[in-house]
């Protein structure tokens, strides 16, 4: 294991998403020097997007670095063509990323921070003036904790339709991504069948297009709505679901639903590990970093939190990338001491000049 004292850099960005990925660049252009540590590859958080899912945002805002986001029908991007375009803007800004190279460990230690990584090669140590957790929201499934849940049938993650073709799958969830799962997979020729524990999916954040369409194929009779109902247990034939009321599961009232598959679709949830290692205070049930919104400076003195990682395990998207841009040009202003002249506008080439970070 390398612990020299002459691993010291002055800013270390850990997280190679979006905007770990434009606050680099920022780094890069203002000549700060830095490091940047991801724990998987390039964007890793769309590596498991499903196949051909495309944002609810339009291009021009999950552009970054000033870099415009093109596309052949003017629509919005599928997962894998942001994986490209990301891979392009690195490549343009000719940035520097430590791939593969998990942060294990921040502590506070004088001066700035200690940093403990283990990749393929090992355990390595480096000691940085600043850090910035840009780490995002969504580091593993929102498990319900029941008998069955890791059988291999069950999945929290959607993958391809592909899959199920041809197979009975109940889909668990209510919002966008399992309603979009439900019906891509009823397309692709599965027979679904979608559990939500409420009366009724939550229609006020469901896509109005994915709601239409919900309720005209279930109205059809051609997939099965089972309202007010919660998996308790999977076996490797069935799931066995249970009647809420209000709220409450009722365990008395047990179905025995026939499932060749299961998906899970109940939601992500945030890896705070690091800010708690390095003592910063998590606030609520969602776990978000205290921090100054101004700087984007957490209560640790010179430990910053960028993007989706500052509102924790989200409940209620409010940040996600175009809402996240601005926290590049607060976090560059902190670390250069005055107002950042960053040329970068979020929107690509259509979006009102000046700079509309403020
Ligand atoms: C199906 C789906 C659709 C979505 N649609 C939209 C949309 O339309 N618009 C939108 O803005 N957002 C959308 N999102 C959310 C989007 O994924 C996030 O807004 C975006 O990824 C946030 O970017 P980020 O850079 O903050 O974090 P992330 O992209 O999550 O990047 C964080 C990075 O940090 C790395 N990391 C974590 N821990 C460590 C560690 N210890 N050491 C090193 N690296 C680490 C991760 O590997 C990851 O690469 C959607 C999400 C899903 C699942």
């Amino acid at each position: 294991m390398a612990d020299s004292p002459y691993n010291w850099t002055e800013v270390t960005v850990v997280g190679a998403g979006p905007i770990g990925i434009e606050l680099a660049a920022a780094l890069k252009q203002s000549g700060i020097p830095y490091r940047h540590l991801e724990a998987g590859p390039v964007g890793q958080t769309f590596t498991w997007w499903p196949h051909n899912t495309t944002f609810f945002s339009t291009p021009e805002r999950i552009a970054i670095a000033g870099v415009p986001i093109q596309t052949v029908q003017q629509q919005n991007l599928t997962g894998e063509a942001y994986l490209v375009y990301l891979r392009q803007v690195i490549q343009y800004y000719q940035l520097k990323i430590q791939l593969y190279e998990p942060v294990e460990q921040l502590e506070p230690v004088p001066g700035g921070f200690r940093l403990r990584t283990r990749s393929h090669g090992g355990e390595q140590v480096y000691y940085s003036r600043k850090v910035v957790l840009a780490t995002g929201g969504m580091a593993g499934p929102n498990r319900l904790d029941i008998p069955g849940e890791d059988l291999p049938h069950v999945s929290h993650y959607f993958r391809d339709p592909h899959d199920y073709f041809q197979q009975r799958l109940l889909v668990v969830g209510g919002r966008n991504s399992a309603i979009e799962a439900a019906l891509r997979c009823w397309r692709a020729g599965a027979e679904v069948a979608l559990s939500y524990r409420r009366p009724d999916i939550q229609r006020e954040r469901v896509k109005p297009a994915l709601r239409d369409d919900f309720d005209t194929v279930v109205r059809e009779g051609r997939m099965t709505f089972l309202p007010a109902t919660a998996p308790v247990e999977i076996t490797p034939r069935h799931a066995v679901l249970a009647q809420v009321q209000d709220g409450q599961v009722d365990a008395g009232r047990l179905t025995h639903y026939p499932a060749d598959f299961v998906l899970l679709m109940t939601g992500y949830t945030a890896d705070m590990r690091l800010f708690a290692q390095a003592g910063v205070q998590l606030v609520g049930a969602g776990q978000a970093p205290q921090h100054d919104p101004a700087s984007m400076e957490t209560n640790v003195p010179g430990l910053y939190v960028a993007g989706t990682a500052a509102g924790g395990t989200q409940k209620q998207f409010t940040i996600f990338i175009e809402t996240a841009h601005a926290d590049v040009a607060r976090i560059m202003t902190a670390l250069c001491g005055q107002q950042w002249q960053g040329s970068y506008f979020a929107g690509g080439a259509n979006r009102p000049k000046p700079n509309p970070y403020e």
